[in-house]
Formats: C-alpha cells, sequence, structure tokens
C-alpha cells in the first residue's frame, strides 16, 4: 500500500510535469506561430499568403459573369460581340528583385514569364498592333480572351531578359522607343531593336524623339518630332507598317490627339483602362499597368472589373 501510494504520487507529480510542458508547449507554439505571421518577411508566410490571394483572385473571376458563356475557341469580328481588349503595358524586365518598390516600372523576368504563363495558361491570346488595326477594319476575327502586351521606353532588359521569354511562347509585343535614348545606359541599342523585329514578334513604336511633357509643346512640334523618330525608327529597323505613339508621362492635349489622329498615327493613352471593341478608338488606345507582384489571376480579375 505505502508502495503504491508512493507510485500515484509519483504518477501524479510525473503527469502533472506533462501538463506544464504540454502547456508551455502550446504557449511556445502559439508565440512562434503570431511571430511568423507577424513578420510578413518570412517568405514561406508571403509565399502561402500570395497563394492564397490568388487563390481568391482564381476564384471571383472564374464565378465573375465575364467568365461564365465564354468559348475560348470562338473568334468574333468588329460588332459582332462587345470584347475586352486589354493592352498590357510593362517598363523594365530586370534579373533582380528591384531594390525599392516600384510596382509598375519593374517587374522581374520571373514574375514576368509566371504572369504571362498564367494568362496563356486561361486561354488568353495575344495579337500585334497590326492584328488589332486588322480587327478594326474588320478583316480580322478575335477571341474573347485576347490582349496586347507592350512595353514603355525600351529599358535593356527588354531585350536581355523580356525577348527570350516571349519567343519561348511565341507572343508578340510592342516596344515604344524615345529616340535620344536607344544605345544609352540602361535601354538596348539599334541592333538590339532589330534583331527583336527580325523575329516577326516584335513591334518597335515611337515614345517620342525625346521624353518630354508633349502637351507643353505645339501640336506641330509633336508631329515633327514623331516623324523625325520614325525616320530613325525605319532607318535602323525598316519599314513600319502601323505608326503607333506612345505620349512620355502621358501627357497630351486634345488638339495633339487629332492633329495626330489626321496625321494618321495611332495613340496609347497611359490611364489605366482597358478597350472595349464597340468604343475602340485607335486614336485613344487605353493601357492597363501590370504591377509586379499580381498574379495572372489578379490581372484577369483587374481588367474583368474595369
Ligand atoms: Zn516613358
Amino acid at each position: 500500500m505505502h508502495t503504491a501510494t508512493n507510485m500515484d504520487y509519483g504518477k501524479q507529480m510525473w503527469s502533472n510535469k506533462m501538463k506544464k510542458i504540454k502547456v508551455l508547449g502550446i504557449i511556445i507554439l502559439a508565440i512562434a506561430v503570431i511571430i511568423l505571421l507577424f513578420i510578413g518577411k518570412n517568405p514561406l508566410i508571403k509565399r502561402l499568403y500570395d497563394e492564397l490571394k490568388n487563390f481568391k483572385s482564381f476564384m471571383v473571376v472564374k464565378t465573375s459573369g465575364y467568365y461564365q458563356n465564354i468559348d475560348q475557341n470562338k473568334k468574333y469580328y468588329k460588332d459582332e460581340k462587345n470584347i475586352r481588349i486589354p493592352i498590357l503595358i510593362y517598363h523594365e524586365i530586370p534579373n533582380k528583385e528591384p531594390t525599392r518598390d516600384q510596382f509598375y516600372m519593374q517587374t522581374t523576368a520571373k514574375k514576368f514569364e509566371k504572369q504571362l504563363k498564367g494568362l496563356l495558361d486561361e486561354g488568353y491570346q495575344f495579337i500585334s498592333y497590326d492584328n488589332l488595326v486588322e480587327y478594326s477594319k474588320g478583316k480580322k476575327a478575335i477571341t474573347e480572351k485576347t490582349l496586347l502586351l507592350g512595353f514603355d521606353d525600351g529599358w535593356i532588359g527588354n531585350y536581355t531578359n523580356a525577348f527570350p521569354i516571349l519567343k519561348k511562347y511565341n507572343i508578340p509585343a510592342a516596344i515604344y522607343v524615345v529616340d535620344d535614348q536607344v544605345g544609352t545606359e540602361n535601354y538596348f541599342n539599334w541592333e538590339q531593336a532589330k534583331e527583336m523585329a527580325g523575329s516577326g514578334l516584335i513591334s518597335i513604336y515611337s515614345h517620342g524623339r525625346t521624353h518630354i511633357y508633349y502637351n507643353k509643346e505645339t501640336p506641330e512640334t509633336l508631329i515633327n518630332d514623331v516623324n523625325v523618330a520614325y525616320e530613325n525608327i525605319e532607318k535602323n529597323i525598316g519599314k513600319i507598317k502601323n505608326k503607333v505613339f506612345t505620349y512620355p508621362f502621358g501627357a497630351y492635349t486634345e488638339e495633339q490627339i487629332e492633329k495626330m489622329k489626321q496625321a494618321g498615327f495611332i495613340q496609347n493613352l497611359t490611364d489605366d483602362l482597358i478597350n472595349y471593341s464597340n468604343t475602340l478608338d485607335l486614336s485613344r488606345l487605353h493601357r492597363y499597368y501590370v504591377k509586379q507582384n499580381e498574379s495572372s489571376y489578379t490581372i484577369i480579375k483587374n481588367v474583368c472589373e474595369l
């Protein structure tokens, strides 16, 4: 009996100890989880959080009205159906993460590829500006999942990083270059531009003779500058079928838009909106700025909401 009591007492002590250890363990675990959750810089937690966010966006897109009744393979001519035609815009495509948060000025090659691949996986098809012109003339049909892709400024990473990815997936894209920046530090040169254009995938268009606020200039100065820019582009690359112009800083006057239209230029705006086929206006093309941390689903969701 005596021994048994001692044993019971010993057991109880042991079980009390275990309880304390368990409670302590749970507290430590909880603190660890809280630390992990609140230090958002933990890559694993951040990744998990991003994936969850992507899934949420994905579900929103899948269940949104836009996605119902879409036949990915069916093509429509202009006026047959009101189709969304977003133009996605990027700037520099570097190898490494940008040192400061340039949410739309830089997208790493890895994220860029992931975004494009996600869009292709969702059935999106990329068309060129030449295709868009043909569509607007009723000569070409497009699907309801059509996108255009462009790059502002002519950054070197467009050649070194984006171009190989575009070739890999056979995606056409436009690059709007600033004449006096071509071949300077951080920007690709004419030889590289010619090589890209020669692939048949890349169209080189104008983003001005210089990167200035053209709205402070007369329409005549603007037209003259863009003509000089195109003389230079054609001298270096060859004939450009449809001449597209992107206003530096998105700065323009109504008079300039009108006169540029009369001069035969297609014009890009900088407004983070998308085009609809029913109201498609080649003298005022809306463009959507892709941010570096957007998943392909977020891009789809965002352009579906515009
Ligand atoms: Zn620019």
